[in-house]
């Protein structure tokens, strides 16, 4: 019988460590798809079009809201960023569980739609180490990481709604314990109905032959 793949949804401060625990773990497990998100945003350095992001205009981003093309998206600091839905849909039907790393409001969308979905949410071990990760990253000007440090005091607000928090101390360990939430969310009672019903049948042809 062919499973359906989890949708799991990573979220965290920016600068917890998200894009870094994503390829660790691609690197590291077959079974897994990460979704590219579409953005408005600016490339960093060393950023391709198509791995990290799909870098759109502000013109090309409103017209796949408008097509329908985004399975959520939001706004982030001046910048929107969405996911892109035929390559999610196409990746779960296919048996791949499906990663994305997005913020609290698209997570939020993602929830009413996929009920079942894993909600994780990334943070470092302490608000001093976000701020040492954020600014060691050499990615933002200062004005960039203050506007990211005070959205980090919003989306702290909403760490409860996740199903799990993932301390992203040592990233070994991190990676791993990844792995294994995905793995056990395959175990929930939710993602097992086929295998339920098959076991009912049998159960039921069995009683009627004895
Ligand atoms: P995000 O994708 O959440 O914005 P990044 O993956 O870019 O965060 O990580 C932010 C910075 O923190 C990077 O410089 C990265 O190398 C570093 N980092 C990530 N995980 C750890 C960790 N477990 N310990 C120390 N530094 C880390
Ligand atoms: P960054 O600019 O650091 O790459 O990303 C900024 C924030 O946007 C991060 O919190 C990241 O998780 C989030 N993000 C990236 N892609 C998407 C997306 O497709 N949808 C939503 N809602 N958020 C996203």
């Amino acid at each position: 019988m062919k499973h359906r793949g989890i949708l799991t949804v990573l979220s965290g401060f920016s600068g917890s460590g998200k894009g870094t625990i994503m390829k660790e773990l691609l690197s590291r497990r077959q079974g897994y798809a990460l979704s590219v998100s579409a953005t408005t945003r600016q490339p960093r350095e060393g950023e391709v079009h198509g791995r990290e992001y799909f870098f759109v205009s502000q013109e090309r981003f409103q017209e796949m809201i408008r097509q329908g093309e985004l399975l959520e998206y939001a706004q982030y600091v001046d910048n929107y960023y969405g996911t892109p839905r035929s390559y999610v849909l196409e990746q779960l039907e296919q048996g791949k569980d499906v990663i994305l790393e997005i913020e609290i409001q698209g997570a939020r969308k993602i929830r009413q739609q996929f009920p079942d979905a894993l909600l994780v949410f990334v943070t470092p071990p302490s608000a001093q180490e976000l701020l040492r990760r954020l600014s060691g990253r050499g990615t933002e000007t200062e004005e960039v990481i203050r506007a990211r440090m005070r959205r980090a005091v919003q989306e702290s607000e909403g760490m409860e709604d996740y199903d799990c928090i993932l301390v992203n101390d040592e990233l070994d360990a991190c990676v791993s314990q990844l792995h294994s939430l995905i793995r056990s969310w395959h175990l929930r009672t939710e993602n097992n109905g086929d295998f339920i019903r098959q076991m009912k049948e049998e159960l039921n042809q069995l009683q009627e032959i004895q």
